[in-house]
């Protein structure tokens, strides 16, 4: 049997190209092709690619173009890259390419992007998880061409006051904000959007609440590549008390360090 080809699904980051990984990177750096998906990572691929790579934009194409144009590129010895913004596995149709390479015996690898969730509260200094606030970070969209699969309409899963993370709904706040109210929000509700965020001289962040949020966006002509917010953890910075992480109380003993007093508990 020949040997076949090998593509690479590589997580571009959030937009800034310093953001992509030390493995992405170092792919770049020696890949044959590349194929990517949008304005959002261009910046990264010919920044970091060898002159002669082969560089394409996947904007227009089909997945069927798409999965065509890496398998035509991924002979054996050659370095091919998918490129995706954030992280391949968050809304980036990863299966669906995957699936037609394998079929046809091409190899396939995928290194992690940081996600546009983590660069959006990373650039408002505002923390996913805090400690008895809350533990759990729920990433979703509204129902947009996209039908939601039963159990996770936003009103459902809304309803557990985590932080929610909302991509590709920012033409959608109207929904957003109808059923974070059927779940029971206040029109107070503090909400982040980040557009664009951590591209250099791009990023804006806009901070309102679920009854001004969308009139805030509107006015600020923010109407793609915006991620949303909604979590009890939004301004903790400023908040006066706070209680503290476990893991750096001195009372409390994990794997890495003795407690000064009290009892040793684990951690991991
Ligand atoms: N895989 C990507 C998400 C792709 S879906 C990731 O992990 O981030 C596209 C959606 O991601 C956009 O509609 C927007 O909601 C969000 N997004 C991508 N890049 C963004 C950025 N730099 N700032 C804010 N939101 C972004």
């Amino acid at each position: 049997m020949s040997e076949q080809g090998k593509v690479w699904f590589v997580g571009a980051g959030p937009g800034d190209p310093d953001l992509i990984t030390v493995k992405g990177r170092d792919l770049i750096a020696r890949a044959d092709a590349i194929l990517y998906a949008g304005s959002l990572v261009q910046q990264a691929a010919t920044q970091w690619a060898p002159p002669g790579c082969l560089i394409g934009d996947s904007k227009d194409m089909t997945l069927e173009q798409i999965c065509a144009w890496l398998i035509a590129q991924a002979r054996p010895g050659k370095t091919v890259i998918r490129l995706q913004t954030g992280d391949p596995g968050l809304y980036g149709a990863l299966i669906e390419m995957v699936q037609p390479l394998d079929a046809v015996g091409v190899t396939v690898e995928v290194v992690p992007g940081v996600s546009s969730a983590f660069a959006a509260m990373a650039a408002a200094v505002e923390s996913l998880t805090l400690p008895e606030v809350t533990q759990t970070v729920i990433l979703s969209r509204v129902e947009g061409r996209t039908p939601m699969p039963g159990g996770e309409a936003l009103r459902d899963l809304a309803s557990h006051r985590a932080t929610l993370c909302l991509f590709l709904s920012i033409t959608l706040l109207t929904t957003v904000e109808r059923e974070l109210k059927a779940a029971g929000y206040r029109d107070d509700t503090p909400v982040l959007v980040v557009h664009k965020a951590s591209w250099p001289g791009e990023q804006q962040i806009i901070r309102g609440t679920l009854a001004d949020i969308r009139q805030r966006c509107r006015d600020a002509r923010i109407n793609s590549q915006a991620m949303i917010v909604v979590s009890p953890t939004l301004g903790a910075r400023h908040w006066p008390t706070l209680t503290k992480s476990k893991l750096y109380d001195a009372t409390f003993s994990h794997r890495f360090r003795r407690a000064e007093r009290g009892q040793a508990e684990e951690t991991s």
